[in-house]
C-alpha cells in the first residue's frame, strides 16, 4: 500500500529554524539568521578562546602559560546572542529540539576546520550524573554527538562517567571548579588513540581539562575538544 505513496513534505519548503519567516536554506535556518550568528573566526588552536584577528596561530596567554591536557579545540560560535538564549533556554525547558540544527551547523565547520587534520578514532560527549541528566530528560552533549556521529561518519563512545553529582561550575571560581571536578569522573575502558570530547558551551575549559586528563591517562594519545559555543574570556 506504500508504493505509491508520495511524499508531499519534499515539496512543502521549510521555514528558518530561528526567524521561522524565511525559508531554510542550509541547516535549518534562512540565509539572513545563518549569516547574522556570531561564528567564531579567530581563536587559540588550543582551547578555541576568541582571539583579535592575526594572533590566532599562536595559543593564547594561558594555554601558553599552562598547556592544557587537550590537544586542539574548535567552537562553531562564540557565546554570545543567539546562543546565550537558545542554549540555556533548551536545557531549562527540557525541549532539545534546536540542537538537531546546531549539530548541523557544527559538522559544517568542524568539515570546512578538518581540511587538513585527521578525523579522531570515536567522538565522547562529556557526561553527566544519571540523577541531573534524569531530571533534565536528556543529556545536550550526547545528543550533539548522535548527529556530528552521522554528519561525519564516526562513532560515539562513552567511555568516561560521572559518578559522582557536582554544584553547577558556573557559581564557583576556578581553584573550587578545580577541586569541584575531582574524582567526579572514571573512564570505564581504555579509549581510542584519538577521541573528540563533544559538549555545548565551554566556559573555562575546566571539564574538558579533567576529562581530558583522565582519558591520557587510561591510554589516549590525543583529544580533541568540539563545542557549539566558546565564552569570550576565561572568568
Ligand atoms: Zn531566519
Ligand atoms: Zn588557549
Amino acid at each position: 500500500m506504500f508504493t505509491h505513496t508520495i511524499n508531499y513534505c519534499s515539496f512543502i519548503k521549510q521555514k528558518c529554524s530561528l526567524c521561522g519567516i524565511y525559508t531554510a536554506v542550509q541547516s535549518g535556518l534562512c540565509e539572513g539568521c545563518h549569516a547574522d550568528l556570531p561564528w567564531l573566526i579567530s581563536f587559540c588552536p588550543r582551547c578555541a578562546l576568541p582571539l583579535p584577528p592575526g594572533l590566532a596561530e599562536y595559543a593564547c596567554a594561558a594555554c601558553r602559560r599552562k598547556p592544557p591536557c587537550f590537544d586542539h579545540s574548535l567552537a562553531a560560535f562564540r557565546y554570545d546572542f543567539p546562543l546565550n538564549q537558545i542554549l540555556p533556554a533548551l536545557k531549562y525547558r527540557r525541549k532539545p529540539n534546536p540542537l538537531g540544527w546546531l549539530g548541523q551547523l557544527l559538522a559544517t565547520y568542524l568539515k570546512l576546520h578538518h581540511e587538513h587534520r585527521t578525523w579522531p578514532d570515536a567522538i565522547i560527549p562529556v557526561p553527566m550524573h544519571l540523577a541531573s541528566e534524569s531530571k533534565r530528560g536528556f543529556n545536550q552533549a550526547r545528543l550533539l554527538a548522535s548527529v556530528l556521529a552521522q554528519e561525519i561518519a564516526c562513532p560515539v563512545r562513552e567511555d568516561v562517567h560521572k559518578i559522582r553529582p557536582t554544584p553547577h561550575q558556573a557559581e564557583l571560581d576556578l581553584q573550587t571548579r578545580r577541586r569541584n571536578l575531582a574524582d567526579a569522573f572514571a573512564v570505564e575502558c581504555t579509549p581510542p588513540a584519538h577521541v573528540a570530547l563533544v559538549d555545548d558551551v565551554m566556559t573555562t575549559g575546566t571539564t574538558v581539562n579533567t576529562l581530558a586528563g583522565l582519558l591520557k591517562q587510561a591510554g589516549a594519545q590525543q583529544v580533541d575538544v568540539w563545542v557549539l559555543a566558546r565564552t569570550p574570556e576565561v572568568r
